[in-house]
């Protein structure tokens, strides 16, 4: 007979809520802890991967609150975006529409797993209460000079028909449909995030982050010393500066690479001089794959300029090349190329029969330009370099940077990859931008009384070549909030990453309807204490919502440095060894097991199956294993409710068999194990496998009716320690186990279980017996066996006798709870 799951669940999440256990206070005594987990898509179905994160993010709340914090898990949706405007298509409805339903069937999917939310915190960022204050944000960072318009080159999916960021370009594709991105030249916002680079790359402080996340950050954001040097364009003087981490190759510099997408490149192409063939060559370029371009097979091709500058430190003339294996992502775009020290220089230089000169000879001086087969990267002693020549290469670095400087030829600089966050998004399904363009006054803010800018409904969505938004008339047209005179609204919308990137502080404080929220609450909440999300989101949410955060405590809204003080980046949901999907047709429905196994059961398995950090194997005979555990579990108290509940709690320790006192033992490490690895370690699997192991070892007792009533205490507690133990990964059976004895509180009241500390102590200890340093035998005794009685023992043992014959036992010593050594000759 299986236990009734079903029941059970739904009598406790009905409690739960009545009693409104999860929602948190802003105005409590007790210290207050803030459990967060990613927000998802209200895509309209939970799946597997929401309930292992879940799971995960409810079990470390139900946990502090058994430890007496005031916690706050909160949930919302991040339901601005292209998939729920695509679904609306899809279904010929409207976004507006569609994200609300799905938010009410995954709000019931929720409850129906028994998540401790905290639902008078919800927040939705397509709703207006909340997308007032992204558009409050924006004017902020507008108003400090860290919102701005910029022409430029900008990753561009043709399929989604919209601007991608940096971050959201996975290898080339676009990280939304898998499309090759291309670069498309657009006006567009941005958020200057690189003015915050340097501050980005300290995690320390409060931040207890997995190292691989902290590594990815720091290469994202690539930070790197070296030496910025400005070339003169022959004939009109202008500029044109490099930045190189090689100043001491300078002297073998021939000529200079640019993308095509460099700002110079752009003005040459309007030139009369422009010629179809480089025009040409530009198109192709930038058409393919940023990362294609980049590879180390690829061929390298370019086209000459028609224009040269002049290198600084020796006044030679450098050929200007247009080439596809530099990008703008680099430096300031421009690559002083010196093709016998670079390989990729190499290529280009030998296929175009470009100059090229040896400045570092080898340590055997006998490197020749004819006979080279490829660029020389080793150090060595430079050449060809004037006052530098004899002078090791690497030492050289810092004497040519300074001697540059002191020559106004360039300067020592430190440069970033991470680049200014382009946020303007060609979509209906966003966030607006609260700009009016007006012809007299230019680019004007929508007042704060006006906010926010409400999408309009009445909008033609489909398969559009441009924003939809553009069709609106009556919404596009409006009057300037400064002359009154006829303006036009911006139709882009913010990327949606700028929606998550506060919402952690909204939480705090969401009904606020005066500010994004109130400073008080945010200092009560932030940092959050553990956040929980997938590790994808590394080098976007996390990078981004860091930045805002930031930029919150400049203006005074916060007062801690970063948003997430621990992470947890969760594992993904995998079967047959691939990730969950619909394109692999191996997706389980969350609902589908939750139906016929219960939530404790779901939840049991996706903590039970791999630490939370490691990937976890889909496994039916799994699943069907943690339901067969918790009925079992439900029988031992199903079977023995009487005795569990009358038994004494005290009893005289002298009435106890051997068994009985294993089993004592095995209740106390039990939950010694379950709060050691919870604490330290947050490794619930090793923790749910004790609890498994000490309801074996209950079972071994066998029937407990057989047992003196002392013995049968001992029996109850090891029972009675379970629903405690066990309320973090499986909480409605366990609340349940814990009322039906008698309890009348609830778990989180209760507290964590406590342990005997005398109790753990092993009741038989091995001694290892030695005759002359040698191991002879072994002996396994109660732990208080005298001295007298372990030589005794020692000596009868019949391996030592033989060991012994013919020889006089001289002395015997022994070590406490370790060995017993022999001296015999
Ligand atoms: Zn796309
Ligand atoms: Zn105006």
């Amino acid at each position: 007979m299986e236990y009734p799951f079903e029941k059970i669940e739904k009598k406790w999440q009905n409690i739960w809520q009545e009693k409104k256990i999860f929602n948190a206070s802003n105005d409590s005594e007790k210290e207050s802890y803030y459990v967060l987990s990613m927000f998802p898509y209200p895509s309209g179905a939970l799946h597997m991967g929401h309930v292992s994160n879940y799971s995960i993010g409810d079990a470390i709340t139900r946990y502090k609150m058994m430890q007496g914090y005031n916690v706050m898990q909160p949930m919302g949706y991040d339901a601005f975006g292209m998939p729920a405007e695509n679904y609306a298509i899809l279904h010929n409805s409207h976004p507006k529409l569609t994200t609300e339903e799905n938010i009410n069937i995954m709000r019931g999917q929720f409850n129906s797993m028994g998540f401790g939310m905290d639902w008078d915190r919800e927040v939705s960022t397509c709703r207006p209460d909340y997308y007032r204050w992204g558009q409050w944000f924006f004017k902020k960072l507008y108003e400090k000079g860290l919102a701005y318009k910029k022409k430029s080159f900008v990753n561009w999916c043709e399929d989604c028909q919209t601007v991608l960021a940096n971050e959201q370009v996975e290898d080339g594709n676009c990280w939304r449909c898998g499309k090759v991105v291309r670069q498309k030249e657009l006006e567009q916002w941005f958020f200057k995030i690189t003015d915050y680079a340097e501050e980005l790359l300290d995690f320390s402080g409060v931040m207890d982050w997995p190292e691989r996340v902290i590594t990815m950050q720091k290469n994202w954001i690539g930070r790197s010393e070296g030496t910025r040097i400005d070339f003169k364009l022959e004939g009109t003087g202008e500029a044109l500066s490099v930045f190189t981490t090689r100043p001491d190759t300078i002297f073998g510099c021939t000529f200079m690479a640019l993308p095509p997408e460099h700002p110079l490149v752009t003005k040459w192409l309007q030139e009369p001089g422009a010629t179809p063939e480089m025009q040409k060559f530009c198109e192709d370029v930038m058409n393919e794959d940023k990362i294609m371009r980049t590879a180390e097979d690829t061929t390298k091709k370019g086209i000459y300029s028609g224009r040269d500058c002049i290198n600084p430190v020796n006044g030679e003339k450098v050929q200007i090349w247009i080439t596809n294996y530099v990008l703008m992502d680099y430096g300031t775009g421009a690559v002083m190329a010196v093709p016998t020290h670079d390989q990729r220089d190499f290529e280009f230089a030998r296929k175009y029969d470009i100059p090229m000169k040896i400045v570092i000879q080898n340590k055997n001086n006998d490197l020749v330009l004819e006979e080279m087969k490829e660029a020389y990267i080793e150090p060595g002693i430079l050449v060809n370099s004037k006052e530098f020549d004899g002078m090791d290469s690497i030492e050289s670095q810092s004497a040519i940077s300074a001697w540059m400087n002191e020559n106004q030829m360039g300067e020592s600089t430190i440069t970033f990859r991470l680049r200014d966050w382009g946020i303007s998004r060609q979509r209906y399904w966003g966030n607006p931008i609260p700009v009016i363009y007006c012809d007299k006054c230019g680019e004007v803010l929508v007042p704060d009384e006006e906010l926010p800018v409400l999408l309009p409904d009445n909008v033609q969505l489909g398969k559009t070549t441009s924003n939809p938004l553009l069709s609106v008339d009556d919404w596009v047209h409006t009057t300037c909030p400064k002359c009154g005179g006829a303006a036009r609204r911006e139709t882009d919308t913010m990327d949606t990453f700028v929606d998550s990137s506060w919402y952690f502080a909204r939480y705090a404080d969401s009904a606020n309807d005066k500010e994004p929220f109130s400073k008080a609450a945010a200092d009560m909440w932030l940092p959050v204490d553990q956040y929980i999300g997938g590790i994808e989101h590394a080098c976007m949410h996390l990078l981004y919502a860091r930045f805002f955060h930031k930029f919150m405590r400049d203006i005074g809204m916060v007062s801690c440095n970063e948003p997430f003080a621990k992470l947890l980046t969760q594992g993904m949901v995998t079967k047959d060894g691939a990730k969950m999907s619909k394109s692999k047709g191996n997706v389980v429905d969350p609902q589908y097991i939750i139906d016929r196994f219960g939530s404790d059961t779901v939840r049991m398995f996706m903590l039970f199956s791999s630490p939370p950090e490691k990937d976890s194997e889909w496994s039916d005979t799994g699943v069907k294993g943690a339901f067969r555990f918790l009925n079992r579990v439900w029988r031992i108290f199903d079977d023995n409710l009487n005795l569990i509940k009358s038994a004494s709690s005290t009893y005289n320790n002298d009435n106890l068999s051997e068994d009985i006192k294993k089993l004592r033992f095995s209740t106390h490490h039990m939950v010694w194990k379950v709060l050691h690895d919870i604490v330290d370690r947050l490794q619930f699997n090793t923790a749910i496998a004790a609890i498994m192991e000490h309801l074996n070892n209950i079972y071994g007792i066998g029937n407990p009716e057989a047992l003196n009533p002392d013995e049968q205490s001992v029996y109850a507690e090891a029972c009675l320690k379970i629903p405690p133990a066990m309320y973090c990964f499986a909480p409605h059976i366990s609340e349940e186990l814990w009322q039906l004895t008698g309890n009348t509180n609830l778990l989180h009241e209760a507290g964590l279980p406590g342990y005997n500390k005398d109790y753990l102590v092993k009741e038989e200890i091995t001694y290892v017996i030695q005759i002359m340093g040698k191991v002879r035998g072994k002996i396994v005794v109660p732990v208080n066996t005298s001295a007298d009685e372990l030589k005794k023992q020692a000596l009868e043992n019949e391996n030592v006798q033989k060991h012994l014959e013919g020889k006089t036992v001289r002395k015997i010593i022994v070590v406490p709870k370790k060995l017993v050594s022999i001296v015999a000759n």
